[in-house]
């Protein structure tokens, strides 16, 4: 037995938003064969989960970041939540008074202050002012991807939040302002037990130390009996690295940066010419 992991955004997902029959048939191929297919995704769970049923997928879903993993019959078999209290009151009050549009993924939803939408209208305005048309079109597509997301729950802000007594997977902080991007950075990087990952250039992303998609996935391998050493995962951002070094079969997209691109054992395609496909396939002629 053996594991194929996929990232859905910039991997297993084009730049249209969809997944190509390609793509598709070459996890059902794998499936036919024996192999178990697991998506690792910065997504909440309940989100990939409905990307995947419209596409006829029906796998182990990796959300959050590694902050839960959940099977096809949607049980939830590991949460590794934020640490609670001050810090992730900390966190939403620093954000909040600097003025961050951002994310809190929970169980029953992603929880996000009312007036965040605002906030990315107005730093797109400000970049249209000096940036190009093609990075404005970029800015736009991955703003169309942000509020896509299923199962948004607005809030007037952190107190309100806190009223409830809810487990945090995960903070996403968006932005298009570069310089806002890198204090927000500076501010969180170094907060104990906490890390900060990246899945798209406009965000970063804080969550439990332990919380990666390697981890999870060597959780999921342990509780399934499944050598990681013939198992392959395919990604294109930094929050793939870790799963790219517990898996004995590691794949970059060639939309990926250059240094995630270095971290991986081998090249695929793009997201764009079922990089995916190609290198499931590369995979089981290796193992035949
Ligand atoms: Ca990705």
């Amino acid at each position: 037995m053996s594991i194929i992991t996929i990232d859905l955004d910039g991997t297993l997902i084009n730049d249209q938003h969809k997944i190509c029959d390609e793509n598709i048939q070459a996890i059902q191929n794998a499936q036919n064969q024996g192999y178990e297919v697991v998506i690792a995704t910065g997504r909440a769970y309940f989100d990939a989960k409905e990307i995947l049923k419209k596409n006829n997928l029906s796998l182990y879903i990796i959300g959050a970041n590694g902050a839960t993993i959940h099977n096809m019959a949607g049980e939830n078999l590991l949460t590794v939540p934020m640490p609670t209290g001050h810090v992730t009151r900390n966190i939403m009050q620093w954000l909040e008074e600097h003025q961050y549009y951002y994310e809190v993924f929970c169980e029953d939803g992603i929880y996000t202050p009312s007036y965040g939408r605002e906030i990315l209208n107005t730093e797109l305005a400000q970049e249209r002012q000096f940036r190009t048309a093609d990075r404005i079109d970029v800015m736009e597509v991955a703003l169309s991807k942000q509020l896509g997301q299923i199962g948004f729950r607005q809030m007037h802000g952190y107190q309100d939040f806190f009223a409830n007594d809810k487990k945090i997977f995960n903070i996403l902080v968006f932005t298009f302002d570069e310089e806002k991007k890198k204090r927000g950075i500076k501010k969180f990087k170094n907060i104990p037990n906490l890390t900060l990952v990246h899945s798209s250039p406009f965000n970063f992303e804080l969550e439990h130390v332990d919380a990666s998609k390697g981890n999870a996935l060597v959780y999921l391998a342990k509780k399934l009996g499944i050598d990681l050493e013939r198992s392959m995962a395919v990604g294109d951002s930094g929050n793939d690295v870790s799963m790219f070094k517990v898996v004995s079969d590691s794949f970059a997209m060639t939309n990926a940066d250059g240094d995630i691109q270095k971290q991986a054992k081998y090249m695929t395609k793009n997201n764009n010419e079922q990089g995916v496909a190609h290198a499931i396939y590369q995979f089981l002629g290796k193992n035949k």
